[in-house]
């Protein structure tokens, strides 16, 4: 049995991950988004529209680029995988699209999620108004008022953005904020995760529509080089653009594939955000994974400089990889993502989003200790957004 066909089970297992672990009321209308999933994907009519979409909207394929400045300042071949360049700036726009697309085919009127930094919301609002759907985005207070620009961003776009104003007031308290919305109306909406998080069908269907980065990326890399990458690296926050790329490379076993996580101030409690390396088996939002938690399984405080990389677990499918001895997950912390940060945008003119560039930062280490060998990098986000608060508090660098 191929790869894609073993994972997920029927009932959304990576091995002993993921699943879904939710009230039976939410249990109903996850087997309906399931169904509906099932059946739809697979149409012609679907799959035609959203790779329209993919062309002429988005922008795709995007670009798999050779550093050369970059590259010879190492010693090794680094390329990139220029999802900065996919329309609004990231990755996310490739799952979002394909959600509300579905929304649309299963007649739904409003899509909705929650958004921690407001880059979530804002690739669900674009899609939103793509499709002429409504859009509610639930958004801790404090959140709203670090993130002014995307809260506007969103608003432009016509999405309504909700104010949490319990606990916190942020990231957590949104997602329940979100989830009990949703609840109240799961006939005319569909929930939106933001990464392959979440219970069973969201791992999964997050992950479809993310493949596209690998296909592309492996059909790129070997027109332009004649082989395949030694290693190939993405940042992992709850995984999405990881998962994106490395299926396209899971069944070549002479690449190397390396997923990096946030070691944020120090490798101390509430320092980092580095579930895959440092947490344990437990169950949050919905799903069985490797997460932070404390004594009594409560989600820990994290931590991360780049604020898109702050999650207490991580997608279930990665919790498998790892197991499997598939894929290698590692560290890096705030000083090194920031010196990828730096020498990125001086060398090739690319600014990386800060998330990204904790995956430049391994591909730095990786090139100067194997000059020989090529890793690709997905760079999953520009970092137009990060410039203010880098020079802001870490000013001008070489
Ligand atoms: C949100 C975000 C991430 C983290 O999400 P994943 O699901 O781990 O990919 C990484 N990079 C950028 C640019 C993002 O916006």
């Amino acid at each position: 049995m191929t790869y894609f066909k073993k994972y997920p089970d029927e009932k959304g297992y990576y091995g002993q991950f993921g699943g879904s672990y939710v009230t039976p009321e939410l249990q109903k209308e996850m087997d309906k988004i399931n169904q509906a999933y099932f059946s739809i994907s697979k149409s012609h009519e679907f799959i035609s529209e959203l790779r329209n979409i993919r062309t002429h909207f988005q922008g795709r394929p995007t670009p798999v680029y050779f550093c050369k400045n970059f590259s010879e300042l190492l010693g090794g071949r680094v390329y990139l995988k220029r999802e900065d360049l996919n329309f609004t700036g990231s990755h996310k726009l490739n799952h979002c699209m394909g959600e509300a697309l579905l929304a649309k085919y299963m007649g739904k009127k409003k899509i909705l999620a929650e958004t921690g930094a407001g880059q979530h919301g804002v690739a669900l609002a674009t899609a939103a108004a793509y499709f002429g759907l409504e859009c509610e985005i639930y958004m801790g207070e404090v959140d709203i008022a670090k993130q002014h620009p995307n809260v506007m961003r969103m608003k432009l776009l016509g999405a309504k953005v909700i104010p949490v104003t319990h606990g916190l007031k942020t990231l957590k308290e949104a997602v329940d904020a979100a989830f009990e919305a949703y609840l109240k109306d799961p006939v005319n909406s569909l929930y939106c995760i933001g990464s392959v998080l979440g219970p069973h069908p969201f791992p999964l269907m997050v992950r479809d529509f993310q493949r596209v980065i690998g296909i592309e990326a492996r059909e790129q890399f070997f027109d332009m080089t004649g082989e395949l990458p030694d290693a190939v690296t993405a940042c992992v926050g709850g995984g999405s653009n990881a998962m994106g790329i490395f299926t396209g490379f899971l069944n070549d076993e002479d690449t190397e594939l390396i997923g990096v996580e946030p070691g944020g101030r120090s490798m101390k409690v509430g320092d980092h955000a580095a579930s895959l390396c440092c947490g344990t088996l437990g169950i949050m939002h919905g799903f069985k994974t490797y997460m932070l938690q404390d004594e009594k399984g409560d989600p820990q405080p994290v931590y991360s400089i780049a604020s898109g990389l702050d999650y207490p677990g991580s997608g279930p499918e990665h919790c498998m990889l790892k197991d499997l001895g598939r894929v290698r997950y590692t560290t890096i912390n705030d000083e090194e993502c920031l010196d990828a940060f730096y020498k990125l945008s001086r060398t090739e003119g690319i600014i990386p989003a800060l998330e990204s560039a904790h995956a430049v930062a391994f591909a730095m280490k990786y090139a100067k200790a194997n000059p020989k060998k090529s890793i690709l990098v997905n760079l999953s986000g520009r970092g137009d957004k990060d410039v203010d608060f880098v020079l802001e508090n870490f000013g001008l660098r070489e």
